[in-house]
């Protein structure tokens, strides 16, 4: 018995990092993963890693409503039901606050937050109408505290958190459950650009991994861990929570 068997998971942002780790968790779990993202060639090697039984690539790019609301459509259109709703696709920028112009700002908030925000508002009539479901938003640590040169990404990811709170008290008596997940920093992609955009990449990793006191960055899996443990029917109290997985990092 998988834990997600007779699931579907709708996760964004397939085709890297900790999407790509949850895509193959989950569907190793059980689950039949739609999997979006709005890079084609990175969708079809994850396809090419998956059985068309258990794993359906969409490419979208989220950062408009009408490609959030087709993506639900064509979810709904293929498979009838989502039952896991795993909101993980993302963009990092470094840059100072007063150089963060007005196009850099709202793609960092249409990306990681308005899509967050319309995928909810397309998929909890569904969950309602199924009986439940599961939404798992991702947040960050940087929701939590705070890192100069980050000021989007961090309001980007606060208003994730909130908007959480809000929707898991508003659905609190649908059998909806809505959680954040803040990763702290974890060896991808992305974590591994923003070292790339610094003058001296070796040594901005090794300082990266300087903060965590576990000696080492977080790998994808290990939020993926999390993320299909929020997906399961085992966390049944947890509700409208914030869960920090960052190896002690943001309590040193
Ligand atoms: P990644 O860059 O490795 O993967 C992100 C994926 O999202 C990519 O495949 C990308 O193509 C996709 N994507 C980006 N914009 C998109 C869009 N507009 N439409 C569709 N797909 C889009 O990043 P990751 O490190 O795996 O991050 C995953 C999530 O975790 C993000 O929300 C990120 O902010 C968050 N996070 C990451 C870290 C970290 O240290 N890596 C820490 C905290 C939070």
């Amino acid at each position: 018995m998988g834990r997600l068997d007779n699931k579907v998971a709708l996760i964004t942002g397939v085709g890297s990092g900790i999407g790509k780790a949850a895509a193959l968790l989950f569907a190793q779990a059980g689950a039949v993963v739609f999997g979006v993202d709005r890079d084609e060639a990175a969708g079809q090697t994850l396809t090419s890693m998956l059985s068309s039984q258990t794993f359906r690539f969409f490419k979208a790019d989220l950062s408009t409503e009408a490609s959030c609301i087709q993506t639900v459509q064509q979810c709904c259109a293929a498979y009838g039901q989502i039952d896991v709703l795993y909101n993980n696709a993302g963009i990092s920028t470094v840059e100072p606050f007063t150089q963060t112009d007005a196009l850099s700002l709202d793609r960092m908030l249409s990306v990681n937050f308005k899509s967050v925000f319309y995928l909810c508002q397309q998929v909890i009539p569904k969950m309602q109408h199924q009986g439940g479901g599961v939404i798992i938003n991702t947040a960050s640590e940087l929701a939590i505290v705070a890192q100069p040169l980050y000021a989007a990404y961090c309001a980007s990811k606060g208003a994730v958190l909130s908007l959480t709170r809000a929707l898991a008290l508003e659905y609190a008596q649908d059998n909806i459950r809505i959680n954040a997940l803040c990763p702290g920093p974890i060896d991808t992609p992305m974590l591994q650009q923003e070292f790339d955009q610094s003058d001296d990449p070796i040594q901005s990793r090794a300082a990266g991994i300087d903060t965590m006191p576990i000696g080492r960055l977080g790998k994808p899996e290990e939020i993926a861990q999390v993320a299909l443990f929020l997906a399961s029917d085992a966390p049944s109290l947890m509700q409208g929570a914030s869960i920090v997985v960052d190896g002690a990092k943001t309590i040193l």
